[in-house]
């Protein structure tokens, strides 16, 4: 192929030559990667729960999303289609690679902000489930100049305190989304080696070392939100948990895997 015919094939030239370009602007023609196989079918069924709890619990509207690492290759993760999160099913599931291109993907559309997992699955090999979503108590901390801080003992995997990402300082003018790898690179540099991020002006990011982490930590740092908010609303002074007790929670143990609130979420959101 001479340089002139290969310039001639980039750009919007390439619909006109023939191949189709995708919803997500990646090629239809492109091969896909290869999958690293079946999951754990108890890794699956979680995944499906993690979305369903994220609904039920109000985490998740009709946005959000939430993945895990796939069980055999630390280079492939499991994400739904585009769909709101108390419908998603095992059927719904896409694997993909962590520069989120799709193995499996049959024409279905995919959510635009895959990259703020696929990034962070690539920055921090710990990480084993991510969450993202517009949390609503949540967005006040991230546009305010209050820090959110540990009012209490089940939020103590806030320390002292979490980073707030502003994708405009980090990007410049935007239309908000974390919809390509610059932006979740710049989103996972935010994150650091924390267990969240808040979004300036959408929501936030969660990890965690297995899914109930991601979405036990997701609820609490709802909840907790909520109830700094009322205590500020009292008015007086507020105590919060010092770094030094929040450390202490954490080495305890205490409520650290989720395993007793995992088990309700799940029985609650799968109904058995
Ligand atoms: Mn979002």
């Amino acid at each position: 192929m001479t340089t002139t015919r290969r310039r001639f094939l980039t750009g919007a030239s390439i619909a006109a030559a023939g191949m189709l370009v995708g919803p997500s602007g990646t090629l239809m023609g492109q091969q896909s990667p290869a999958s690293a196989g079946p999951a754990d079918p108890g890794l699956i069924e979680d995944l499906v729960a993690a979305y369903r709890i994220l609904a039920q619990e109000g985490i998740m509207d009709a946005y959000g999303h939430v993945s895990a690492r796939h069980n055999r290759d630390a280079n492939r993760f499991f994400m739904s289609r585009s769909l709101a999160p108390a419908l998603v099913t095992a059927d719904d599931l896409i694997e993909y690679d962590l520069d989120s291109n799709p193995v499996n993907l049959k024409g279905r559309a995919q959510y635009s902000e895959r990259f703020i997992h696929s990034e962070i699955y690539k920055a921090r090999p710990d990480v084993r489930a991510v969450a993202h979503s517009h949390s609503p108590s949540i967005v006040p901390f991230g546009v305010s100049s209050v820090p959110i801080r540990p009012v209490y003992h089940m939020a103590a995997f806030i320390g002292d305190g979490l980073p707030i990402f502003d994708i405009r300082k980090a990007v410049g003018m935007t239309d908000m989304l974390v919809s390509n790898a610059v932006r979740g690179r710049a989103l996972a540099q935010a994150l650091g080696n924390k267990v969240a991020v808040l979004m300036r002006g959408h929501g936030m990011a969660v990890v965690g070392p297995a899914l109930p982490y991601a979405v036990g930590r997701s609820i609490y740092l709802e909840l907790n939100a909520r109830v700094q908010a009322q205590a500020m609303g009292l008015g007086g002074g507020v105590t919060y948990l010092d770094p030094e007790e929040a450390r202490k929670v954490m080495e305890s143990g205490e409520n650290r895997g989720y395993e007793r609130p995992w088990e309700l979420w799940k029985m609650k959101a799968l109904g058995k």
